[in-house]
């Protein structure tokens, strides 16, 4: 058995297809012909465009927009012009020039320590991989037609090779490279299909190898023996049995046994994924995060467009809630066209609400692309990175100035649209009760709530251990605000990692959260969940962890509620 690290669930059992890639490294030669070899590359780059037009037509959602951003990629006219000024100054052949200019941009995107630029100079990579592929005339191994129950095993897939994949004949996926937040990860959930990313050992695998594999676990068995295959399948029948249930809990209310009730709503990063939501029943968008659209954009998005983005959300989720979130950049997210300072510590500077402060007439245009498209559903704005008071009283102000243009150019809005805030910051939940007073609701970021209260960097692997909102402060910190909002009778959300934590949900009921908002397909397993539970017990078990001064003494607490009769999820 070999074990890896498992990015997508799911138990897949096939027979291995390798796809081999082939490094293609030109080498330079020098040309006395500088005209044909333009013409060389900008014939290959015409017709990869092509390609990827052609498979747009037969795309959708996710796999659509990428494809899409690969082609505003190939046309960027910095990336030819780099291309042909290299052929034209070292008088050399279209392959080596191609080679050079694109990877010029792409070393520059690797430099900067960023997972979401790193996942994008990939991208290009890709690009460069196709674009050289056809000067030298060398054409890939065609994966829109596999047989059926592959087990794709590859050292690197890329997003536009996810996007041609015949996904419907694709049992699991292995690769060598791969980081959970990357393209293929993502898709890999999107269509439950299960993927793990396995170092050197991938070599061990050879076409036509059957394999069983498990994404939860990372465990991969080449040609299994009948015990680990039943082993597996027996795994695979128990997943789907249960998935099969979790049917029944759509379009139900989110109640306890003693009809306590909660609202399940989606987190989601563009209106592709409205689809799952949909599909989830989720009872609305607890938090669009929108910074995915300025981060998919090789330039600020127009209010048109965001508009029409806020406006589809809106409309498909027919009169339920969606909570937009102004742009929450900096930090871990960089936007390179806005050419933001480097700093020493950006979790703790130029950040969200403070770049907007800073930057009105920006902050107005995507306010003015949420209040627009409020007239199409029930929409709210949400205000990420709130630390005081005089912060959401300006921001306020700024969302009355652009509710007054839209007034005297007689351009549709919602006037009661709801303005809440991110409760991710100590201060803001210390200050909760007043904030309250002067917002609609409050939605509590566990993900950057817990890095600011235990010190931690959220995505800093060395200081891992110590990042979790068991912590007894976080605790405490989310029943500050809870508290704070239900005495000015606002609604308290959630919207972090922890609010879709089954062991946690328990608290969090107990503590009289209203709104849970989560991945979308983790709302029927937590609305399954949150039936089996009883309102009063949940409120018992916040009071004894309240009184609890250990994350370790919290988590036997929570352990011990979960295996009590009666509690013990099934
Ligand atoms: C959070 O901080 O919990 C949150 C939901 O926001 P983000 O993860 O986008 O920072
Ligand atoms: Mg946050």
């Amino acid at each position: 058995m070999l074990k890896g690290k498992g990015i997508s669930d799911g138990i897949g059992l096939g027979t291995v297809v390798l796809l081999k890639k082939e490094e293609i490294k030109p080498e330079k030669v020098k040309v006395e012909e500088i005209q044909t070899e333009k013409e060389i590359f900008q014939k290959a780059l015409h017709s990869v465009q092509i390609e990827i037009q052609e498979l747009i037509g037969t795309l959708s959602g996710t796999e659509k927009e990428i494809m899409q951003a690969y082609v505003t990629i190939l046309q960027d006219p910095t990336l030819v012009e780099q291309i042909i000024a290299v052929i034209e100054q070292e008088k050399c052949n279209a392959a080596y020039a191609t080679e050079i200019g694109f990877g010029q941009i792409i070393q520059m995107l690797e430099k900067i320590e960023d997972s979401y630029l790193a996942a994008r100079s990939k991208d290009i990579a890709d690009m460069k991989k196709k674009v050289l592929a056809k000067i030298l005339q060398q054409e890939e191994r065609d994966v829109s037609q596999l047989p059926k129950n592959t087990i794709l095993v590859t050292k690197e897939l890329t997003t536009s090779d996810t996007a041609k994949l015949d996904l419907k004949n694709i049992a699991g996926i292995i690769t060598q490279v791969g980081i959970g937040n990357s393209h293929m990860a993502i898709m890999a959930r999107i269509h439950e299909i299960p993927a793990i990313v396995i170092k050197e050992e991938i070599k061990q695998m050879k076409e036509n190898d059957r394999i069983a594999m498990n994404g939860t676990t990372g465990e991969i068995f080449i040609n299994p023996s009948q015990e680990e295959r039943n082993k597996l399948e027996e795994i695979q029948k128990e997943v789907k049995k249960q998935k099969e249930q979790l049917q029944n809990y759509k379009n139900q209310k989110s109640s306890t046994i003693d009809d306590h009730t909660v609202e399940l709503l989606a987190n989601i990063g563009g209106t592709e994924e409205m689809d799952t939501v949909l599909k989830n029943t989720a009872e609305g968008v607890g938090l669009f995060r929108s910074e995915f659209l300025y981060m998919n954009s090789k330039d600020f998005p127009s209010e048109e467009e965001q508009f029409e983005s806020y406006r589809k959300v809106a409309e498909k989720l027919q009169g339920k809630r969606a909570v937009i979130r102004t742009l929450d950049i900096g930090g871990d997210k960089d936007l390179k066209y806005m050419k933001l300072p480097k700093e020493k510590n950006p979790f703790l500077g130029y950040r969200a609400i403070r770049i907007y402060l800073d930057n009105v007439s920006l902050f107005k245009v995507q306010l003015r692309a949420i209040l627009r498209a409020s007239a199409y559903g029930n929409l709210a704005i949400m205000l990420p990175m709130i630390s005081s008071i005089e912060e959401l009283r300006k921001a306020k102000n700024v969302i009355e100035e652009v509710k007054e243009e839209l007034r005297t150019k007689q351009k549709a809005f919602r006037e009661k649209i709801e303005v809440g805030i991110m409760i991710e910051i100590p201060s803001a939940a210390i200050m909760a009760e007043e904030l309250a007073k002067e917002c609609d609701f409050f939605s509590i970021g566990t993900n950057d709530l817990v890095q600011y209260t235990m010190a931690v960097e959220r995505g800093n692997e060395k200081v891992a251990d110590l990042y979790t909102h068991f912590h007894p402060a976080v605790i405490r910190f989310i029943k500050l605000a809870i508290e704070g909002a239900h005495k000015s009778h606002i609604l308290c959300g959630m919207c972090g990692e922890a609010a879709g934590d089954l062991d946690f949900i328990p608290i969090l009921i107990g503590l009289g959260l209203d709104e849970f908002s989560m991945n979308a397909n983790k709302i029927l397993p937590a609305r399954k969940w949150i039936k089996e539970l009883d309102f009063k017990s949940c409120q018992k078990l916040a009071e004894e962890v309240l009184s609890l001064s250990s994350t370790k003494e919290i988590k036997q607490k929570v352990k011990n509620y979960l295996l009590q009769e009666g509690n013990l999820r099934k």
